[in-house]
């Protein structure tokens, strides 16, 4: 292709960096030459999809033929029953990651900002760099809280995007209702994003998921996914609530089909499932504490976590603990990427699984001696 001056992408775009994911269990397979391999990089269910969320599925497989229902009147209704709210409150994502894209588009002008407490989901700064919008982080303090007063500090005319993920990930920490309730009366006229991917897993009594706000007229969007608690990662489907005016703002510039046939049956199914729920949101909390137990007797240091995954600190040899662990067959998360090159990422599994990653762990440390 000769040089055309009038095919060049955006210059925005090169602020863009791409999003790494958690390697899948085939590649390291493959590339290693591993039979056992196991997963613990995404946060995914270690209990598998709601039973209930795949016969949906299965039940719709016969009418793929059809468009799916572009208002996604099921499932608002079962979300809007779920949590207290009008079905006008609610809008079906393709994934909560389309949200995120979603109101980048329908709330930022060039030369905006958004303001992301630090480290967090990177999915903000992708919304806001395809926007030509800048990010203003604000670090967390002391053990990763949320500094509210800094967050409040941190507001300009500019600001349009307040996001607050909560539990953070890749903290595991929560900010309080009370500093919720701070950032609220001191920024009124900032929409203020509660990320709730990690919801369910929160059981701190200080916790909310914001939806409190919502319902209070504040100008809050609460972000919620079906990929974590409700174990359907594989088929992309998301919700928001927010006020209505909110919602009608982003609608505009959502695709008419945007969440697909078998998502929206597989999520409806999924939000009734409580016995997959409850059994999860047990499974987690018997698992952390496994974690817990293995990092004390082996003196790591790791962050207290509201969500499915914990963060510790390995150490200067956070690197190479990170890549000899996906040569022993477990896949987690580097720091580095969060500017945390001392910490590593790892998700709560099946017990087997957690019982794995801590024997080669402890195999691991013993040997750098
Ligand atoms: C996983 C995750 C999401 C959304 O995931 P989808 O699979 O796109 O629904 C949103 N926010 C955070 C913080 C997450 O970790």
């Amino acid at each position: 292709m000769r040089n055309n001056k009038n095919i060049q992408p955006r210059k925005t775009l090169n602020s863009i960096q791409p999003y790494s994911p958690g390697k899948p269990i085939w590649e390291v397979q493959k590339e290693l030459g591993l039979e056992r391999v196991i997963k613990l990089a995404s946060n995914e269910n270690p209990l598998g999809p709601s039973p209930k969320a795949v016969a949906a599925i299965q039940a719709s497989l016969s009418e793929l033929n059809r468009y799916p229902d572009a208002d996604t009147t099921a499932m608002k209704q079962s979300i809007s029953a779920a949590y207290g709210v009008t079905p006008q409150q609610v809008i079906a994502t393709n994934g909560a990651d389309e949200l995120i894209t979603l109101v980048s588009e329908a709330f930022l002008e060039q030369g905006d900002e958004i303001i992301v407490p630090s480290p967090s989901f990177s999915e903000y700064d992708f919304g806001a760099h395809i926007m030509g919008a800048s990010v203003v982080p604000v670090p967390f303090a002391e053990n990763f809280q949320f500094d509210v007063e800094a967050i409040i500090a941190a507001v300009t005319e500019k600001t349009k995007i307040i996001y607050i993920c909560t539990p953070n990930n890749p903290t595991g920490t929560v900010i309080s209702k009370t500093d919720i309730e701070k950032l609220l009366n001191a920024v009124s006229d900032v929409l203020v994003v509660i990320d709730g991917a990690y919801s369910h897993f929160a059981d701190a009594p200080e916790y909310t998921n914001g939806i409190e706000f919502v319902n209070a007229g504040h100008p809050v969007l609460v972000l919620q996914t079906f990929s974590k608690i409700y174990g359907i990662a594989g088929i992309r489907v998301g919700f928001g609530i927010a006020p209505e005016a909110i919602i009608q703002s982003i609608l505009k510039v959502k695709e008419p089909f945007n969440v697909n046939a078998l998502a929206q049956a597989a999520a409806v199914a999924a939000i009734s499932d409580e016995e997959h729920v409850r059994a999860s949101q047990e499974a987690n909390k018997a698992g952390r504490e496994q974690l817990y137990a293995a990092f004390t007797d082996l003196g790591l240091n790791y962050i207290e976590s509201m969500a499915n995954f914990v963060l510790v600190q390995i150490g200067a040899e956070g690197e190479e603990v990170y890549k000899a662990l996906m040569a022993n067959g477990v896949i987690v998360r580097y720091g580095k990427t969060w500017g945390l090159p001392d910490y590593i990422r790892v998700t709560v599994g099946t017990p087997e699984e957690n019982e794995f990653f801590i024997k080669v762990l402890t195999g691991l440390l013993a040997k750098q001696v």
